[in-house]
């Protein structure tokens, strides 16, 4: 894996934090305590991949664990969670528990400790609910998960409807584990999504973020849109993105690169709608100002690449911008989506070549000239010295003017012309 050593790197502080994990364990067991791997973990080591991080589930109550080890974080102890900091990692352990009464959809209302059965029925779906014993190397599965996991299904652990009905995050969670596994929804439990749908706005639009994050920003990203809109989700969240809209959605998303910011995914989600609307959809997700900034920007100058008679220092200015290697990825997958071919493309390889054509010649220069030598000049302060100065850098950039002196002239040219008029 990776050539560049950043794999390595993440695969070595993974590697660690499931040590840190398993003398958690030990040091658990070694107090009489029941304590296993548990949930994310199981399933990806399962399949052959490498966890994010490694949680640890035990029958220790929360104040046993935070006596075992010398440093704890007691963030979530009221709910059984306690982080324990063992060799530079931070390890979570969670006390077997269940979760009742959940009023609002979103929040457990109480939790009661129980036994590891009782802690496997109330995880979502089976991939992520089963234990591993990491001394026995020994999976410990109470839910069926096995073999969801082998037959590559998502699936709730009990009846869909009640799941949902406790937790309504868990149908964005089914589609996003089905997008990022390409695993398939199991009908019974997709259909429950399809008609709690609408009730994804019980929850907070952060969380929504995080999921449609996890669901569009990566490679399958395309067929995750898919399931977004089929299951009504993508409208509830969305109300009026429909139809055509999200059909160019699917298309568009298929054809962006690999790997794509969240601001550049949600703009190719919304390739297909004006920009007013697409920036009123996105309020409810609650994004930051430079991501709605950068999407704004991607939206907005849809369709400003293909034009191939755009001048020389309007090319230098959109270069400069932060976000122009994203607005040509979204263009490049809009041409392709749309299927015109090489020709579709073609404004856009010559932009290309433009671009390389210029070199490392400077985007954005000093001004030749500022305010005060303009004023110095003869120019009045006020809306004029601000029309001059923006035209005299755009000859600036279009290579007209290149010294002070050069400037000067031009500039005194400018102020003639321009007094003639009164
Ligand atoms: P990821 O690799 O994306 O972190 P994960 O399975 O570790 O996947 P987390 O959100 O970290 O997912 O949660 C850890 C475990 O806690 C899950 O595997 C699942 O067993 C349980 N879990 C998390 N969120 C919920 C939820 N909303 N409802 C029920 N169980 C949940
Ligand atoms: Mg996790």
């Amino acid at each position: 894996m990776g050539d560049d050593g950043r794999y390595h790197f993440a695969e070595d502080a993974q590697m660690s934090n499931k040590q840190a994990a398993i003398k958690v364990i030990k040091r658990l067991r070694g107090n009489g305590f029941e304590a296993l791997l548990a949930g994310g973990c199981v399933r990806d080591t399962l399949l052959g991949r490498l966890a994010s991080d490694y949680d640890v589930a035990t029958d220790a109550r929360p104040e046993d664990v935070i006596k075992m080890f010398t440093r704890t974080l007691k963030v979530g102890a009221k709910f059984g969670v306690v982080i324990v900091l063992a060799q530079g990692q931070q390890v979570e352990v969670a006390t077997f528990r269940t979760e009742t009464g959940y009023a609002d959809g979103r929040h457990p209302g109480t939790v009661k400790f129980t036994g590891a059965t009782e802690d496997a029925s109330r995880r979502d779906f089976t991939i992520n609910g089963m234990f591993y014993d990491p001394v026995e190397h020994k999976v410990i599965d109470y839910v069926d998960g096995q073999s969801d996991l082998e037959r590559n299904i998502i699936r709730t652990i009990g009846k869909p409807e009640e799941r949902f009905g406790e937790d309504f995050l868990r149908m964005l969670r089914a589609v996003r584990f089905s997008t990022q596994l390409d695993f398939a929804i199991a009908p019974g439990t997709f259909a429950a999504i399809c008609s709690n749908a609408r009730k994804i706005t019980d929850i907070s639009g952060e969380r929504i973020a995080v999921e449609l994050e996890g669901i569009l920003a990566g490679p399958n990203r395309s067929a995750g849109a898919a399931l977004l809109i089929e299951s009504g989700l993508a409208e509830a969240i969305f109300p009026g993105f429909a139809g055509g809209q999200a059909q160019c959605a699917v298309s568009v998303l298929g054809q962006l690169r690999q790997r794509v910011d969240f601001a550049l995914a949600l703009a190719g989600l919304f390739a297909g709608c004006a920009t007013e609307f697409a920036v009123q959809k996105c309020r409810i997700l609650r994004l930051s100002r430079s991501r709605k900034k950068h999407i704004k920007f991607l939206l907005t100058n849809r369709g400003k690449l293909l034009n191939d008679r755009m001048s020389l220092a309007e090319l230098k200015k959109i270069l400069a911008e932060p976000y122009f290697w994203d607005l040509y990825e979204l263009q490049r997958a809009i041409e392709k989506a749309a299927g015109g071919g090489r020709k579709g493309l073609a404004p856009l390889i010559a932009l290309r070549r433009r671009i390389k054509a210029l070199g490392d010649v400077e985007l954005r220069p000093k001004p030749l000239l500022n305010g005060h030598d303009l004023i110095r000049l003869g120019a009045v302060p006020g809306p004029a010295l601000g029309q001059l100065s923006e035209e005299m850098y755009i000859a600036q950039l279009e290579g007209v003017i290149k010294t002070s002196a050069q400037a000067e002239k031009w500039a005194i040219q400018w102020l003639k012309k321009h007094s003639s008029h009164h």
